[in-house]
């Protein structure tokens, strides 16, 4: 009698189950908001990445509107054959302007974009250095490239410099790519340091801003702006499903670079455009940040407010420097635990476990956003006071 040919799945999903780590799905019945029905129960919020409360602005959604009416619902091709429309040129010209840069190509997402931009420049040849603490689509885009894949230390350009000195010269090329924003602890790297190193090598250099465009620098213009390096990073790379509330990455930075991912990039070439609807709603998300600073300024109040009075009850918020706000735990069914107490108090906040971040680092993760009033963000902290208290926390 021959073994059930899926044993393996129940096994795994049993292991998960037994480790607190399977993940179960909570279903929305609301837009992404300050408040939001999920699980069919109206809760306070903080999981969504809708940093400025875009996903749901009324000025986004007439766009996408009139996008939809002028355009159709889909491109119905890929780019480089006929989905390219005019809304994508616009978009990615006026991305260009707000980041900075020469140039920028709108993909369908933030971890496609990741697919799309390392392959080109690196090859079995060439070397990745690349953060500990990379987000999966970099590892992955990494490893698509196949190129030899030489990890440092979490944001240390100290050990950066040392891995390019030691394993550079066995290579052809060398490219460093690093997170500007680390999504679970909201961290930022060190990227004046981490340019000066790589421009001492002469390795390329990528990083990945899924978590500060909209939120960091003039205007939410980025971590490169943050830093005052526009121009010195070879490419950047974001995402438009974040703070701008839509979908999409780009891909911005030399326009050599940009017009060589053109040629070269699979999703590109293979995987059709992006719709009217969404690319219109970018494009309104843009005229919106660039029109006024009024809602970075609001995302960076709560966030300095939730992180003190936090901080004020006793918890742990790890090392953020960001609205990302890591509430430290460490075992995994403490922080699942934490999250259903908080649920059950009206205030929707997610545990993060392995294999999102290291074993025995679970956390809850808040995130801040501008669609939060001082009210919400106190009742919010009064839920965390009760159940860290019921859990003895804090
Ligand atoms: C979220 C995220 C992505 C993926 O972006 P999507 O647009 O959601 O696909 C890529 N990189 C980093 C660092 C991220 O945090």
């Amino acid at each position: 009698m021959p073994t059930d040919k899926l044993d393996f799945i129940r096994a795994d999903m049993d292991a998960l189950r037994e480790s607190n780590l399977l993940i179960t799905l909570r279903t929305m019945g609301s837009p992404a908001d300050a408040w939001m029905i999920v699980d069919g129960r109206r809760v306070l919020n903080f999981c969504t990445n809708n940093y400025l409360g875009l996903a749901n602005h009324p000025a986004m959604k007439e766009a996408a509107r009139a996008a939809v009416d002028r355009w159709g619902v889909g491109p119905a091709a890929v780019r480089s054959i006929a989905g390219t429309q005019e809304l994508h040129v616009e978009l990615e010209r006026r991305l260009a302007h707000f980041k900075g840069v020469e140039d920028a190509l709108y993909v369908q997402s933030g971890f496609l974009a990741n697919q799309s931009a390392i392959a080109p420049l690196v090859g079995k040849e060439d070397v990745i250095f690349s953060d500990r603490l990379n987000h999966a689509s970099i590892i992955d885009g990494a490893r698509l490239s196949g190129a030899k894949i030489i990890v440092y230390e979490h944001c240390d350009p100290v050990d950066a410099a040392a891995k390019i000195e030691e394993h550079l010269p066995n290579y052809r090329r060398g490219l460093l790519i690093t997170d500007g924003v680390f999504s679970m602890d909201g961290d930022i790297a060190p990227l004046d340091n981490l340019t000066e190193v790589a421009d001492r090598y002469g390795v390329l250099t990528m990083v990945d801003d899924a978590h500060g465009e909209g939120v960091l620098g003039r205007g939410g213009r980025g971590v490169v702006d943050h830093f005052g390096l526009q121009g010195a990073f070879d490419v950047e790379i974001g995402t438009l499903s974040k703070a701008f509330g839509v979908v999409g990455g780009v891909i911005a930075g030399k326009k050599a670079i940009v017009d060589y991912v053109r040629q070269k990039a699979r999703p590109f070439l293979f995987s059709s455009a992006v719709t009217p609807a969404d690319t219109a709603a970018c494009l309104a998300a843009v005229e919106l940040l660039e029109s006024s600073e009024e809602l970075v300024r609001r995302l960076w109040d709560n966030a300095a407010y939730f992180k003190s009075e936090m901080k004020r009850l006793g918890f742990d918020t790890g090392r953020s420097e960001t609205p990302i706000v890591p509430v430290m735990l460490g075992d995994a069914g403490l922080a699942k635990q934490f999250s259903r107490e908080l649920f059950e108090a009206g205030v929707f906040a997610m545990s993060i476990g392995f294999p999102t971040v290291a074993r025995g680092a679970a956390r809850i993760r808040v995130m801040n956003t501008a669609a939060h009033s001082r009210d919400d963000l106190d009742q919010g902290l009064a839920a965390f006071d009760k159940v860290g208290k019921a859990l003895g926390v804090i």
